[in-house]
This record gives C-alpha cells, sequence and structure tokens, in this order.
C-alpha cells in the first residue's frame, strides 16, 4: 500500500502508553498542551495489560484458592476446593482490558490524540519528528515542540545458554500470565520481583516450584532480614529454592525443560514441565532512530538529566527506558515532573523517594535505604523491628507472619528506610513513604496515632523500637 503521509502539530508527542506515558499525557494536557500519544500495541502499556495488573488479578485468585485450605484454621469448612485455570486466566485478562478501555477514556477527556503505530525519531527544525508507520497502513509525521519517549523495557533474556523464551516450555511474564494450564512442575530462573511473584502463584494453584537464584539470597535488592524471613516464609509453603545457583544451560526434553545449574560446585540438572525466565528487563531503545541524532544510550537504557532531558534538544526520556528503578510509579512520577519542567513550572520533587512491593504470599514492601546501605554511607542507623506476632489485628486475621523494620539516621533522626514483609504490607508502605517524603523524623512517627486495631499498629511499635521504647514486646 502507498505511504500516505500526513502531518500533524503538537506540543508534546509521546510514544509509548504504558504509565509513564498515559500519566504523562494527562498532565500535559492539564498545562494547556496540545498532546499526542504514539502507542504500538495496547494502551495502558506492560504495566496494565502485560504486568502490573493481570498478575494482581492472579494472585488473588491464588491467595483465595490456598485460604480456602486453612478454612479450619477459621473454624469454617468447604466439601471441596477446586479451581478452573481457564477460568482464572480468563479473569485476569478480563481485569486488564477494564483499565485497557479505562485509559482510552482518560485520553478522550483529556483531548489526548492517541495514534496506534510504530513510532521512529528523525530530525526535525527543533525536536527531533516523530515518524509512525501507522498500524492501518501508511505513515504520519507528527511534529512537536517537544518529544517524550516513554518506550518502557521487555524481559531481558540470555540465548547463550538457552533462557530464550518460546512461549511453550520457557516462558517470560507474558507466557506465564495466560498459558492454557497450570504447570504440574517449574522452575524459576531469577528471584526478582517478577520470578517470585509467578512462584508464588502457581505454588498457591498446587505446582511444584523451584527458585533458581544467581545471588546469595532471593529478592536481594530487600534488606538482608526481609529477604532471610521471605525464604523461609516461602519454604514453608512449599517453594524450593537454589540459591546462590548459577543457571549453565536450559534444554528442552521431551516432556519439558531440563535447567543445568551449578551450586557448592557441584552441577546439577533440574528437570520440570516448564521455565519462567525472569532475569531483569532491558530498555526498548531499538529501531528508534537514537543513534543518528546522537541520544546517549548506556546498557540499554537512555541517559538523561534530573529532568529527563536526553541532551537533544526537546527531547526527553522517562520510566523504564530512562533506567532502574523499573517501577510504574517511578514511571509517572518522572513523567509528571519532566512535563512540569518543560512547562517551566520548576517541580521540586525529584528526591521524592520510591517505595517497591512485591506482591507474594507473604507480601514484601519496602522503601528507602535498607540497615546495610545506611552503614555503608556511614550514617550510624537506629533500627527498630516489630513482629506482626503480637500484634492484636494479624492475630484475630491470622495473619502472624512477617514483621516491620524502620531505619532513622542516628544523627538526625530522620526515617531514612522502612522494610516489612507479612499481610497487607504493599498497602501499609505508603504510610512510611509518606513520612519520608514529608522529612518525618522518630519523633513526629512516636508521636502519631494509629488506629486500633490494625496491622499498622506495628509500624508505631518498630519506630518506637528504634529508640528503645517499644510497648508490647
Ligand atoms: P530483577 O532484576 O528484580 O530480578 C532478577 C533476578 O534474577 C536477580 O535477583 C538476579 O540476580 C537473578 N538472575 C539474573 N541472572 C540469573 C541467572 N542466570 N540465573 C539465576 N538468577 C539470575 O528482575 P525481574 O524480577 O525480572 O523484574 C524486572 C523489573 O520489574 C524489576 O526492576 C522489578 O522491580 C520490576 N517489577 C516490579 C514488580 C512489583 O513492583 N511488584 C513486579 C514485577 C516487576
Amino acid at each position: 500500500m502507498a505511504a500516505q503521509a500526513s502531518e500533524g502539530q503538537f506540543d508534546l508527542v509521546i510514544i509509548g502508553s504504558g504509565p509513564g506515558g498515559y500519566v504523562t499525557a494527562i498532565r500535559a494536557s492539564q498545562l494547556g498542551m496540545k498532546v499526542a500519544i504514539v502507542e504500538r500495541e495496547l494502551l495502558g502499556g506492560i504495566c496494565l495489560n502485560w504486568g502490573c495488573i493481570p498478575t494482581k488479578a492472579l494472585l488473588k485468585s491464588g491467595e483465595v484458592y490456598e485460604q480456602l485450605g486453612h478454612l479450619a484454621d477459621y473454624g469454617l469448612s468447604v466439601e471441596k476446593r477446586g479451581f478452573d485455570f481457564e477460568a482464572v486466566v480468563k479473569r485476569s485478562r478480563k481485569v486488564a482490558a477494564q483499565l485497557n478501555s479505562g485509559v482510552a477514556f482518560l485520553m478522550k477527556k483529556h483531548k489526548v490524540e492517541v495514534v496506534e503505530g510504530t513510532a521512529r525519531l528523525e530530525k526535525g527544525e527543533g525536536a527531533p519528528k516523530v515518524v509512525v508507520a501507522l498500524k492501518a497502513g501508511g505513515s504520519r509525521t507528527l511534529t512537536g515542540k517537544s518529544v517524550i519517549l516513554a518506550t518502557g523495557a521487555r524481559a531481558r533474556t540470555i540465548p547463550a545458554i538457552g533462557l530464550e523464551p518460546d512461549g511453550e516450555r520457557v516462558w517470560t511474564y507474558r507466557e506465564a500470565l495466560a498459558p492454557k494450564a497450570a504447570p504440574k512442575s517449574l522452575i524459576v530462573i531469577g528471584s526478582g520481583a517478577i520470578g517470585i511473584e509467578f512462584a508464588s502463584f502457581y505454588r498457591a494453584l498446587g505446582s511444584e516450584v523451584t527458585v533458581v537464584e544467581a545471588l546469595p539470597r532471593i529478592l536481594p535488592v530487600e534488606d538482608e532480614e526481609v529477604s532471610k524471613a521471605a525464604h523461609k516464609a516461602f519454604e514453608k509453603r512449599g517453594l524450593k529454592f537454589r540459591v546462590p545457583a548459577n543457571v549453565k544451560k536450559l534444554t528442552k526434553t521431551k516432556s519439558g525443560v531440563a535447567v543445568e545449574i551449578e551450586a557448592d560446585g557441584k552441577t546439577e540438572t533440574l528437570g520440570a514441565d516448564v521455565c519462567i525466565v525472569a532475569v531483569g528487563i532491558v530498555g526498548n531503545v531499538e529501531n528508534l532512530g537514537l543513534e543518528a541524532l546522537g541520544v546517549k544510550v548506556e546498557r540499554t537504557h537512555v541517559v538523561v538529566d534530573k529532568h529527563g532531558s536526553t541532551g537533544v534538544p526537546g527531547l526527553y526520556a522517562i520510566g523504564d527506558v530512562a533506567g532502574p528503578p523499573w517501577l510504574a510509579h517511578k514511571a509517572s512520577h518522572e513523567g509528571v515532573h519532566c512535563v512540569e519542567h518543560i512547562a517551566g513550572l520548576k517541580p521540586t520533587n525529584i528526591e521524592s523517594p520510591i517505595p517497591g512491593c512485591t506482591y507474594s504470599t507473604p507480601q514484601i514492601a519496602s522503601v528507602g535505604l535498607t540497615e546495610a546501605q545506611a552503614k555503608e554511607q556511614g550514617r550510624e542507623p537506629k533500627v527498630g523491628r516489630f513482629p506482626f506476632r503480637v500484634n492484636g489485628k494479624a492475630i484475630a486475621a491470622g495473619e502472624t507472619e512477617g514483621f516491620v523494620k524502620t531505619v532513622f539516621d542516628g544523627e538526625t533522626g530522620a526515617l531514612i528506610g522502612a522494610h516489612m514483609i507479612g499481610g497487607e504490607v504493599t498497602e501499609m508502605i505508603q504510610g512510611f513513604t509518606l513520612a519520608m517524603t514529608l522529612e518525618a523524623t522518630e519523633a513526629e512517627l512516636q508521636g502519631a496515632v494509629f488506629p486500633h486495631p490494625t496491622m499498622s499498629e506495628a509500624m508505631h511499635e518498630a519506630s518506637l523500637d528504634a529508640y528503645g521504647m517499644v510497648l508490647h514486646i
């Protein structure tokens, strides 16, 4: 089909409509900008369609199913426990679809023009031009006073040792989200948030799951005590670990996969129906025309300054493609900051602390420095801990696993880190995040009133404990 070129002039052109791109578009529109957003696949990006949201739907199904196995603890019973895997996946896809249409509604409401196709940059008069190969055929050139790259990231693969997904027996998060059936046995390579969430979900449905991690402990970015407690709690649920273990080779067998690992100087081969590769992600920097424009790319991310500027006039990058931490809320935050900077608003929220959550059973959540990081910085931290096993609400709910740990700066008393494992900790971490954003010290946290009975009282107690004032131990 002959390419039909049509022009479009905008204040801002955004490439990618994940939580980075679409939130930026809304904020830009609020600031009076004429905005276009280019998307090659689905509005809402990986997060809404193939990441954060549909995994949470799956995890909820797994959690409810697993809890049914503990009904007797609550004095309850059911005749027979069971699940329909197809229905579990269908629900997860329905949840993703609902949010995807929600983004379409928001784009319409804020008069953001959605251009469906694949974008590439070309040298322009001011900011680079955005040339879109349209999904419907033909191409369209968009010019914007500013252009923001929000193209996200994808799963890292290691073809040299066979860690290359085939969609059948070797999965990335994408295939793991919507397979035809739950595997009887599963090997998960990588114990970051993605690996642990899928391990948790499939274990809840009864799969035999082994997690292989190259570093000395699982969830290696978390505080050491949290990693240790998580390891123990997951083992109690029947998850198996090989830590630290190096994957040497992954091969497909007649009925599944064989993963050759090296641990303690010995080589061992693990077998399973399916393997999930969750060894990190790489930024989507290819085929954008970055090299010709002189955009600096380090490893797989675009190098930017504190406002998201790439150094090429009018070209910015935010979210996963601009580097770690690779989190949806970081992308939205950076996007809003970037567009407010473009509008000349002088936003001051650059250093806002960014929480991280893993939605396994038990959940894990953290913000700021770990105890070890605080010590490495020479801060002599004051550390508090409080276990849920002595928290009234946790006992009543039967959620006594885990604890809250607080890290304060020994000199100033500022809260510099918080780490939690247990029941609803992914909902609670925002309390500490807000405290850190407001630069709260131990005095504010200790003087704040926490509702009783709640699991959040453990946050109060951990803040008291750091200064020898814990009440319920
Ligand atoms: P990750 O980098 O967090 O974890 C990958 C893990 O794989 C690491 O612990 C690494 O040591 C290990 N690893 C690497 N190569 C290995 C090998 N050859 N053998 C064994 N282990 C190996 O990456 P991820 O879990 O894939 O997640 C990607 C990003 O997405 C992360 O930044 C994560 O925070 C983010 N994410 C967040 C959430 C959430 O917030 N709930 C959910 C999913 C993903």
